[in-house]
C-alpha cells in the first residue's frame, strides 16, 4: 500500500521561492570586488536569479550543461547558484586558487560551456582561455562602468548588461529531483581532482539536515557570514541554508584577512560564521593584537581541518564565541558530523567538555558511519579503536564524474580516507588522514594530536607533523613549525612542551622551523609537499643520506 502524500520533487529553486515568499525582506549583504557594500533583499535576489535564468536561455545553455564560475562570495555568485541549477543546468564552481594548468584540466574534464568570472580573476582567465577547449562564452560579473577596455577575451559579455536585457518572469522547471545540480572537484590533496556531481535531491536533503539544531543550528534570527568560499563545496551549503531558514547572509567578497573580516562582523552584526582553522587564526591574531572584541558573534563553525583545542579555548574562553567543530568532505556535500554536545555532557568539567568539542562530532541524521579494521570488520565504539572511517547516506557520492577512479564504494559504504575512532556517545574523532599517518615501528602515531599540542604553545603560529623516514623505526614524527612573529622558541623548548602530554614515544624526533607552512587551495596545510621536502630530514641528520 502506498502512502497518499503529495509527490513534490525536492528542488533547489524551491529554496529560493520559499525565501522570496516567506522572507522577502531579508537581506543578502555583499562586499564586492568593486569596493562597495551591496545590499539586496531575498525578493530582489529571486527576481535577478530569474532574469539570469532567462539570460542563460539566450546564451543557449541546455539542460545538464555545465556553467562554470570563478568568483568570491557575493550576490552575483549566489544568483548563479540559483539560476544555473534552478533552470536545469549544472553549476560548476572552479577554485581560483588552483594553478591555470589545473583549472584548464578541470574545465576540460567537466566540459564547461560558459564561464562567469569576477574581475580579480581576469589574469587567470586570460591564462586559461586560449587553452581550454569547451568554454564558448565568457561573462564578466560586473556592471558596464567596471568593464575593462580590452581583455583579449573574445566576445566578452557584461553580467549586468545581460540581466538588464531580460524579463524577471521565469517559471522554474519542475525537474526530476535526481537531476544534477552542481559540480565540485575534490581539491586534489589526495591525488588527481575528481568531480562530485550533486543533485537537487541531495542538496535539499543536505540543507534540511544541516540547519537542524544538532547540526549547524541556523534560523531566521541569524546573520550568517560564510568565510568558507562559495567555490569550496558550495560554501558548506550556507547559500542554500540561508534561503531555507530566512537567515540574513553577509558575503565577504575578496578580503578574508582578520581585519577585514572583523570589521564586517561588527558592521553587519554577524552572529554565526564558518571557515577553516587557518582563517580563524588570522582573525584571532588580529583581534588579540589589537585588543578587540566580538560584539555580536555567538558561534563559529570550524571545519575542513582539525580545530586545535587552543583555538577552541581562545574563542570560547577569551571571546565568548561558541565553537562548533564539524567534519565533512567534498564527497559528502560536505556535512558529515557536527560536534554539538549532548544533554548529559553539558555539565562535564570544562576540560572534559573541551575534549569532546575537540572531536569532529556526531553524525547528522542522513549520514551513517562506522570505523573498520584493515580487514573490513567494524570496530567497537569505545573511543579507542581506530580504523578507516566509512560513511553512507543520500548526500554522499556514489561515483565520480565520468566514472573516474572506478567504483569508490565498498559494500555500499564510501571509504573516507580518514582514520578515526567513535566513542560511546557517537562522537567521531579523526586521528589522521590515512595518507598522513605516521607508522613508527608498526604502530600508528596521530599527527593531528601532535599538531594540536604544538599549536597550544604561545610561540607557535602553525605546526604540521609529518612522517619522516627513519632507519630503525621506518617512520618517526617530524614537526614543521612557523613561529609567531617575534617568538624566539627553540627546538628544545618545544619538544619539552610535549612532556607529560603524550606517551613519550610519540614525541617528535625533531623540529624544523620555517617562515610559513605551505597551504593548499582550500587553506589546508600541504603535508604532501612537506613530506617531499623534509621526508629525509631525519636520515640526513643521522648521516644516513646526503
Ligand atoms: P580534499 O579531500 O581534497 O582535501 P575536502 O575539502 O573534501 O578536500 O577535504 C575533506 C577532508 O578534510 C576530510 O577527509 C578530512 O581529512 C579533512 N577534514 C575536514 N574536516 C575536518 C575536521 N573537522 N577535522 C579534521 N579533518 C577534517
Amino acid at each position: 500500500m502506498h502512502g497518499q502524500m503529495m509527490q513534490l520533487p525536492l528542488l533547489i529553486s524551491s529554496l529560493l521561492t520559499h525565501a522570496e515568499r516567506h522572507h522577502g525582506e531579508q537581506l543578502v549583504v555583499s562586499r564586492r570586488v568593486e569596493g562597495d557594500v551591496h545590499r539586496q533583499s531575498f525578493r530582489a535576489l529571486a527576481a535577478r536569479s530569474r532574469r539570469l535564468a532567462n539570460a542563460l536561455t539566450t546564451l543557449g545553455v541546455q539542460a545538464g550543461e555545465r556553467v562554470a564560475t570563478l568568483a568570491w562570495n557575493g550576490h552575483r555568485h549566489m544568483e548563479l547558484y540559483y539560476a544555473v541549477s534552478g533552470s536545469g543546468a549544472v553549476l560548476h564552481t572552479l577554485n581560483p586558487r588552483l594553478h591555470p594548468d589545473q583549472l584548464t584540466w578541470i574545465a576540460d574534464h567537466a566540459e564547461d560551456q560558459v564561464l562567469f568570472f569576477e574581475a580579480s580573476f581576469l589574469p587567470l582567465v586570460q591564462a586559461v582561455a586560449p587553452r581550454v577547449k569547451t568554454i564558448r562564452q565568457y561573462v564578466l560579473m560586473t556592471d558596464r562602468a567596471h568593464m575593462p577596455a580590452s581583455t583579449g577575451i573574445p566576445n566578452l559579455l557584461c553580467f549586468e548588461d545581460l540581466l538588464a536585457a531580460q524579463d524577471d518572469h521565469f517559471e522554474w522547471p519542475l525537474l526530476d529531483e535526481n537531476t544534477a545540480s552542481s559540480l565540485c572537484y575534490t581539491s586534489g590533496t589526495t591525488g588527481n581532482p575528481k568531480g562530485v556531481l550533486y543533485s537537487h535531491r541531495s542538496t535539499v536533503l543536505h540543507t534540511l539536515a544541516s540547519v537542524s539544531p544538532d547540526a549547524l543550528n541556523l534560523s531566521s534570527r541569524d546573520v550568517v557570514l560564510p568565510v568558507v568560499p562559495m567555490f569550496h563545496v558550495n560554501a558548506w551549503g550556507l547559500p542554500y541554508a540561508a534561503c531555507m531558514v530566512g537567515a540574513r547572509l553577509v558575503l565577504p567578497g575578496p578580503h578574508l584577512d582578520g581585519k577585514s573580516l572583523h570589521e564586517l562582523f561588527e558592521a553587519e552584526g554577524v552572529t554565526v560564521s564558518a571557515g577553516v582553522p587557518t582563517v580563524w587564526q588570522g582573525l584571532l591574531a588580529h583581534v588579540e593584537t589589537n585588543d578587540l572584541k566580538f560584539s555580536s558573534m555567538r558561534r563559529t563553525i570550524v571545519g575542513g581541518a582539525a580545530c586545535p583545542p587552543a583555538m577552541l579555548r581562545a574563542f570560547q574562553e577569551r571571546h565568548g564565541v561558541q565553537v562548533l567543530h564539524a567534519w565533512g568532505m567534498t564527497e559528502l556535500s560536505p556535512l558529515g558530523t557536527a560536534g554539538v554536545l549532548k544533554g548529559h555532557q553539558l555539565n562535564l568539567p570544562e576540560d572534559q567538555r573541551l575534549a569532546v568539542q575537540a572531536k569532529q562530532g556526531r553524525a547528522v541524521f542522513g549520514v551513517d558511519m562506522k570505523v573498520v579494521a584493515e580487514d573490513g570488520t567494524e570496530l567497537p565504539w569505545n573511543g579507542q579503536a581506530s580504523g578507516e572511517l566509512m560513511v553512507r547516506g543520500p548526500w554522499i557520492v556514489s561515483q565520480y564524474l565520468k566514472g573516474e577512479g572506478g567504483d569508490p564504494l565498498v559494500d555500499g559504504w564510501f571509504p573516507t580516507g580518514d582514520v578515526a575512532s567513535i566513542d560511546a556517545d557517537g562522537f567521531m574523532q579523526i586521528t589522521d588522514r590515512s595518507k598522513d599517518v605516521i607508522k613508527s615501528g608498526g604502530e600508528w602515531i596521530g599527527s593531528i594530536d601532535l599538531e594540536n599540542i604544538a599549536m597550544a604553545h604561545p610561540g607557535v603560529a602553525m605546526a604540521a607533523c609529518i612522517a619522516a623516514k627513519h632507519a630503525k623505526w621506518d617512520e618517526r614524527p617530524l614537526l614543521i613549525v612557523a613561529r609567531k612573529p617575534g617568538a624566539t622558541l627553540t627546538r628544545e623548548e618545544l619538544l619539552g612542551f610535549f612532556e607529560g602530554k603524550i606517551a613519550k614515544w610519540w614525541t617528535p624526533d625533531d623540529v624544523v622551523f620555517v617562515d610559513a607552512i605551505p597551504l593548499g587551495a582550500t587553506g589546508k596545510m600541504l603535508k604532501m609537499r612537506l613530506r617531499e621536502q623534509y621526508g629525509n630530514h631525519l636520515l640526513q641528520a643521522a648521516g644516513e643520506v646526503t
